[in-house]
């Protein structure tokens, strides 16, 4: 058994489908740390208080209008998020579009495995790697540094 940091974040609209998916894996989420923003982290918590019949307290950031997408992505780019479940809502603009997109976007550069569907959420977490030592292949910028330097 190989602890990972998962990270569970839901637009409103997806609020329930998110639920519903915890639910149905509520068993194997326990056994690993997971980090959400603050309304869906309420939501997580009661669900899991409701399957373990216990209190359940997870790490909750901001609420994702409120600043909580980027302490995500901050803990991504420190190498502190193993997985991410995110289901963003894909009919309605949110105010903190940018945001979204900055999410998306540290977790394709730090090679983060990132579910933004149920059926992708469920291939992750039913990947015999979830309880593997994996660590992502980390894209060196070393140069893209150096040149950066250079140039200015
Ligand atoms: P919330 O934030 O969990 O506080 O609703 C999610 C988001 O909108 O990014």
């Amino acid at each position: 058994m190989n602890k990972k940091r998962i990270a569970l974040v839901a637009h409103d609209n997806r609020k329930r489908d998110l639920i519903e998916w915890v639910e149905w894996n509520w068993n194997i989420l326990i056994a690993h740390d997971l980090v959400c923003t603050g309304t869906t982290g309420r939501m997580v918590e009661e669900v899991l208080m409701k399957k373990t019949g216990a209190p359940f307290s997870i790490e909750k950031l901001k609420s994702g209008p409120l600043g909580g997408d980027q302490q995500m992505g901050a803990l991504i780019s420190e190498g502190r998020i193993d997985l991410m479940i995110f289901l963003w809502d894909p009919m309605e603009p949110q105010p903190h579009d940018v945001d979204v997109k900055a999410l998306l976007r540290i977790c394709v550069l730090y090679n983060v495995p990132t579910a933004c569907n149920r059926s992708t959420a469920d291939y992750l977490i039913s990947s015999p790697l979830l309880n593997q030592e994996y660590k992502p292949i980390e894209t060196d910028f070393t140069t893209y540094i150096k040149r950066k330097f250079d140039r200015l």
